[in-house]
């Protein structure tokens, strides 16, 4: 059996799916956390209502398992609409868009997850699909080809990504509603934790609950994943209840460490320190010493290490900081 890495939250198998589909929150009072979001959210979907028109397109992005996805889902679901559910690369050419925008009603949501990844004459297609609801098409082939011009539903996209940065300006220029989710706090994370473990039917007390949260990285999915690891571990040492005690020697045994980290942030953090004195090493070169893409390293690991002051950026590469030394026990 291939080993599953806890903390990667791009990672998924059918088995977490299905219960992340039972998890997820269905209505935005439901939607822990992220609370500018949410109350924008709320008063552009009354607003958008009142006029009796579809929303604005919006623009989600963030690390990976924050709740785009969710969010997305409530969008559609506070708007009673029906939501489409695509992603970046599932859509090959700009005949599978096509196919997708004809077949919306007005008002539906189209959700495209990893919105950057989508290659150019797809993105093209899009424009003037987003901007007029029109859908310009060619047919036929050489000399006889025409371009002819479809009339869409009103509809809204909902685009998710982890890196903005990735995007086209003309396709980023074209969302109406940009918005950006944050890691969650502890707090947060252990109210995630509490109402997953009532729908699970998990005993946890409120000790156990908090130091789930302060191990699961500032992220839900990953809040959820350790959670039922957890619960294993509470069977099989206990009587099935998840106290402080049960989860401290669980989470160890998975080698999380009290701060949240496994093996590869330590790998990251320890890399920098032995072979680049602590850096400034670019993430190129950082990424190929630890043998891992460069994107994983900037979407997954990099927005928590920062976020708890282990690591910067500077403009020569990126640096361990001091809390990071002392967290592991080195000398600087
Ligand atoms: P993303 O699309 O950003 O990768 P998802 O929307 O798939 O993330 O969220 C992953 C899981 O985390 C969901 O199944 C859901 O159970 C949980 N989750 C995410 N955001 C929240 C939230 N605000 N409140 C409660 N649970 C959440």
């Amino acid at each position: 059996m291939e080993e599953e890495n806890l903390l990667v939250p791009n990672i998924q198998n059918n088995e977490e799916e299905r219960s992340e589909f039972s998890l997820r929150p269905k209505t935005l009072n439901e939607y822990i956390g992220q609370n500018k979001v949410k109350e924008n959210m709320k008063v552009y979907i009354e607003a958008a209502k009142k006029r009796g028109e579809p929303l604005d397109h919006v623009l989600l992005y963030g690390p990976p398992g924050l709740g785009k996805t969710t969010l997305a889902n409530i969008i559609a679901m506070e708007m009673n609409s029906n939501i489409r559910i695509t992603s970046g690369p599932a859509i090959e050419k700009p005949g599978d868009l096509a196919a997708l925008l004809t077949n919306l009603s007005p008002n539906d949501v189209l959700f495209i997850d990893e919105i950057h990844r989508l290659n150019r004459s797809v993105e093209e297609i899009l424009y003037p699909a987003l901007e007029d609801y029109n859908l310009d098409i060619i047919i036929g082939k050489g000399p006889s080809a025409r371009s002819i011009r479809l009339d869409l539903p009103k509809f809204t996209l909902v685009g998710a990504t982890t890196r903005a940065g990735s995007l086209t300006t003309p396709l980023r220029d074209r969302f109406g509603i940009v918005s950006r989710l944050e890691l969650y706090s502890d707090e947060q994370l252990k109210t995630i934790v509490k109402r997953s473990a009532e729908i699970l039917n998990i005993k946890i007390d409120e000790t156990g609950a908090l130091e789930i949260a302060k191990r699961s990285r500032g992220t839900p999915r990953i809040a959820n994943r350790l959670l039922k690891r957890v619960r294993d571990y509470a069977l099989v040492l206990s009587d099935g209840n998840i106290t402080k005690d049960i989860a401290d020697i669980a989470l160890q045994k998975l080698e999380i460490d009290q701060m949240g980290l496994d093996n590869i942030d330590r790998k990251i953090l320890e890399s920098i320190i032995i072979n680049y004195a602590g850096g400034p090493v670019g993430i190129e070169t950082l990424a190929s010493t630890i043998g891992e893409e460069v994107e994983t390293i900037e979407d997954v690991y990099e927005p928590y290490l920062m976020q708890k002051g282990f690591i910067g950026r500077t403009p020569r590469g990126r640096v361990v900081l001091p809390k990071a030394y002392e967290h592991l026990n080195m000398q600087q």
